[in-house]
């Protein structure tokens, strides 16, 4: 009997990477995932197929995973991509080409044979094109080892498809957009934990990607504490350095809470339910006063009514401010949306 062949997974937690391993699973090939999480929702519980947790999955598929965070070095390149945007911030190549070079390192860390991918020929414009897979494969050093299952037929033999390590006759050649092969082959397998298909990462909004834009306009060096936020609270620009999020419910003015930092300063309504708010950057009091009565028009205080906003600022004495709701057009002006 022949050696088994061995593929690295990337597993992003939606369908046809799943589908994709499935694929080699079923020609008796062993296969170990790598699941990526970056700052930008690809995390489990980020929205999406690439926020879906995909620990159930690669039970269901029997296989282990690797769980790769991809922190300050990914937003780098979000900040500075090589090979530019698609209609958002997104930097779908720059993506593929930073995740399939690690996956690539980890292939030789556990001596396996090649990579796989759930691509699907031309399902999208800016990174799954014929061209764009070998321009990809080349910039991260594995042309010829990065195997696509669900498009193989259409793509030329890759070298463990040349070796006979892999059986090219049973992958497949899907192309396009189209669902519909997908979702009968997760039905003929029994695949069900798969994250819906949402268009991609946060980087793919186009609300998310003006938060982004317009944090870096301000804050050229602002990292991961600054752009986790990003994906909580409404957001209010104060000042050139200042910012104020306000938390939309219970939860979300606990995760704000959990993101506070030394410095930042945290306001909330002393005697009635309402949001949690967050200032960060070095505020005068005019800023802070605002930041207070923000806090007063989201929360639950009668309408015009003059209530206490309590202000906690970590090293310094917790205080408190005198405030109405702030005029809902001078909200509306610093407010960071589209
Ligand atoms: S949508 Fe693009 S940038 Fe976002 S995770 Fe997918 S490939 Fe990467």
């Amino acid at each position: 009997m022949g050696r088994v062949g061995h593929g690295v997974a990337l597993l992003s937690g939606g369908l046809d990477s799943a589908l994709a391993v499935k694929l080699c699973l079923e020609q008796g090939l062993r296969i170990t995932a790598v699941r990526f999480m970056t700052h930008f929702g690809c995390d489990a519980g980020g929205g999406g197929s690439c926020g879906h947790d995909v620990t159930g999955l690669a039970r269901e598929l029997g296989i282990p995973i690797k769980l790769c965070p991809l922190g300050e070095e990914y937003i780098e390149r979000v900040r500075n991509p090589k090979f530019g945007r698609g209609a958002n911030m997104n930097i779908c190549i720059d993506c593929r080409v930073m995740m399939l070079a690690w996956a690539g390192e980890y292939r030789l860390a556990v001596g396996a044979d090649f990579v796989l991918t759930g691509e699907v020929l031309n399902q999208r414009p800016m990174s799954q094109t014929r061209e764009r897979f070998g321009l990809i494969d080349r910039e991260c050093g594995l042309e010829g080892r990065v195997l696509r299952p669900l498009s193989a037929r259409l793509l030329a033999p890759t070298i463990p498809e040349i070796e006979g390590l892999v059986d090219r006759s049973r992958l497949l050649g899907l192309h396009g957009r189209s669902r519909k092969p997908q979702l009968e082959l997760a039905a003929r397998w029994g695949i069900t934990d798969y994250g819906q298909p949402a268009g991609g990462c946060l980087l793919t909004d186009p609300g998310y990607s003006h938060r982004l834009r317009e944090l870096w306009d301000h804050d050229p060096a602002a990292g991961a504490s600054d752009i986790m936020l990003l994906q909580v609270g409404r957001h209010f620009r104060l000042g050139p350095s200042v910012k104020a999020i306000v938390g939309r419910d219970e939860g979300e003015n606990v995760t704000i809470e959990a993101y506070a930092e030394p410095g930042d300063a945290l306001l909330g309504l002393a005697d009635y339910v309402g949001p949690t708010t967050l200032v960060r950057g070095p505020c005068t009091e005019p800023e802070l006063a605002r930041a207070a009565a923000l806090t007063v028009r989201y929360g639950d205080a009668p309408e015009g009514a003059e209530v206490t906003v309590t202000l906690r600022l970590r090293g310094a004495p917790a205080r408190t401010l005198r405030s109405r709701s702030i005029d809902p057009a001078e909200a509306d002006r610093m407010r960071v949306a589209r």
